[in-house]
């Protein structure tokens, strides 16, 4: 069974339609999205619809609190914080309820999902060291712990009471090891690659994989211009930054 892994989408329609269309043709049966569906791009009530409509379960991301809650966006930079006023004003109150209502964490039997830290998922720190990564396999209880945020990815293996990072590119998960991993982002990529990443676990090999995507972002820029959102958010997206 294969099982994909999305995150960070952040109301980018092209890039969510390609890392969907590649999940399919992976023949993958389950998907989970660790949050931040809106903020930044320019289809939230887009990319939200195609979430529900694919029965996709998704936890709540620092955007989507952002994008529920009035006040949610004050430690956001500027040009976070306008997208948030721009993407609350054309999601209808019931929508904006919906993504509030997401959960914080899923428990899925084979992984714990959050969108930040498993130790603190409501106060969304990062998890970017090796130190920060290793402190975590505490908080959970679960083999594997799935989580984005950061939009770059990572895997940090802990075994024997050590940790150590590995390529994000992907593993051979050890049943004697533990993981910590970072699937990157759909919808607005920081590691310099422009291309949607998300994840693919295996059961049938017992393998992860970070999967890339190309898709039309020029197209997701040109809408970001066109909606009046900041255009360095269209700009960051041609270089993966
Ligand atoms: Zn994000």
């Amino acid at each position: 069974m294969r099982r994909a892994i999305l995150s960070d989408v952040h109301a980018n329609l092209e890039a969510m339609k390609a890392a969907l269309t590649a999940v399919d043709e992976l023949q993958c049966e389950e998907i989970v999205c660790l949050g931040d569906l809106v903020g930044y791009g320019p289809d939230p009530a887009e990319v939200i619809e195609l979430v529900r409509d694919r029965g996709i379960a998704a936890v709540q991301g620092n955007h989507d609190a952002a994008t529920a809650n009035p006040g949610g966006d004050r430690s956001f930079n500027p040009w976070a914080r306008e997208a948030i006023r721009w993407t609350r004003d054309r999601l209808d109150p019931a929508t904006r309820a919906w993504l509030g209502g997401l959960p914080m964490s899923l428990g899925l039997g084979w992984a714990l999902a959050v969108h930040a830290a498993p130790s603190a998922p409501e106060a969304w720190p990062y998890v970017l060291s090796l130190e920060e990564a290793s402190r975590e396999f505490q908080s959970f209880g679960e083999q594997i712990c799935i989580l984005g945020h950061s939009h770059v990815p990572m895997i940090v293996e802990h075994a024997h009471e050590s940790s150590a990072m590995l390529g994000p590119e992907g593993a051979a998960l050890l049943s004697e090891s533990r993981y910590i991993i970072n699937v990157g982002s759909v919808g607005q990529p920081r590691d310099g690659d422009p291309r949607a990443s998300f994840g693919i676990f295996d059961d049938d090999d017992a393998s992860y994989t970070l999967i890339r995507v190309d898709y039309d972002c020029r197209r997701t820029a040109r809408k970001i211009v066109e909606a009046g959102l900041p255009p360095v958010l269209g700009e960051r997206l041609l270089v993966g930054h």
